[in-house]
């Protein structure tokens, strides 16, 4: 697993994105009750918007055809993609007040058969959850939200984007999809390998411990507003230790932190509360404690 090497952004360019009037500050600046979020990345610019979701919509498109072809799609009359697409579909609409542009993507749910305990939203609102991660952490349907908000997350504050731009790839985006691979949307390249046998192409970009802190915060923001009650998050990372005490799982690979993760959750609650208590129309104290559906140790 090659790792492309971060290009400095030369001065010109970041002296560019100093210059930014009050008005495009104003626009960019959205204001936001639950959890606080810095403005977006401006240097993600550099990578068009619409290129990245044309990448990230051929690139999912190959996955699900060879997905299909290995008989690892599982079919949208399978209970199992109803429920994971349920879920999603109470989360999305709540996805636009993060980035306006959500509103125009195509969103796509859909489930790969495959032990990976892992899941991803690529640019442009294209999801994929593996059975890995629904059955080998039980999910509950609140824990499942917080894995959908957390990759969701990503998508939305574009760190994938972000990560494009500040490597220096931005070239490749221009020459075409094909080029990409997975890897700039932070996919780990062993997913896509063992669902879809592509990649190869070497570059991989892992979110940082930042990005997950944030995908993981306003992941649950999401959640707790459709519904989903935002202390599943612990009880969900609480499951993956636990995993994790066996083989390391994929997902503990590319998301890292366990420990620091619940902690930072944990401090939160008292903005996520409020907001999953107005979701379910009652004040916060009489919210019913979240019971997970397995002994957590
Ligand atoms: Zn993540």
């Amino acid at each position: 697993m090659k790792k492309l090497k971060h290009l400095t952004l030369c001065a010109a360019l970041l002296a560019s994105f100093a210059g930014v009037t009050p008005a495009q500050a104003q626009k960019e600046q959205v204001v936001q009750d639950g959890i606080a979020v810095k403005p977006l990345s401006r240097v993600r610019v550099l990578v068009p918007e619409e290129q990245m979701n044309e990448a990230a919509a051929q690139q999912y498109r190959e996955m699900l055809s060879q997905a299909q072809q290995k008989g690892a799609l599982v079919p949208a009359t399978d209970p199992q993609t109803k429920r994971v697409r349920g879920v999603a579909q109470r989360i999305i609409p709540y996805a636009p007040r993060w980035n306006a542009n959500a509103k125009k993507w195509n969103w796509e749910v859909n489930l790969f058969d495959s032990p990976q305990v892992n899941a991803f939203c690529m640019p442009g609102g294209r999801i994929g959850v593996f059975t890995g991660i629904v059955n080998q952490l039980k999910l509950t349907d609140d824990e499942m939200a917080a894995i959908i908000g957390h990759e969701v997350a990503h998508a939305l504050r574009e760190h994938g984007r972000e990560r494009t731009a500040k490597s220096g790839i931005t070239s490749m985006v221009a020459r075409g999809a094909g080029a990409l691979g997975a890897a700039i949307f932070g996919i780990d390249p062993n997913i896509t390998n063992t669902v879809t046998g592509m990649i190869g192409q070497g570059v991989v970009l892992k979110f940082s411990r930042d990005e997950e802190r944030e995908a993981d915060l306003v992941g649950l923001d999401i959640a707790a507003r459709a519904g989903y009650d935002p202390r599943a998050g612990i009880a969900l990372w609480r499951k993956m230790a636990m995993l994790n005490k066996g083989a390391p799982p994929e997902f503990l690979s590319t998301h890292p932190g366990g420990e620091t993760r619940i902690r930072d959750m944990e401090e939160h609650m008292n903005v996520l509360l409020p907001l999953y208590a107005r979701s379910k129309n009652v004040p916060v104290n009489r919210l019913p404690p979240y019971r997970t559906n397995v002994a957590i140790r």
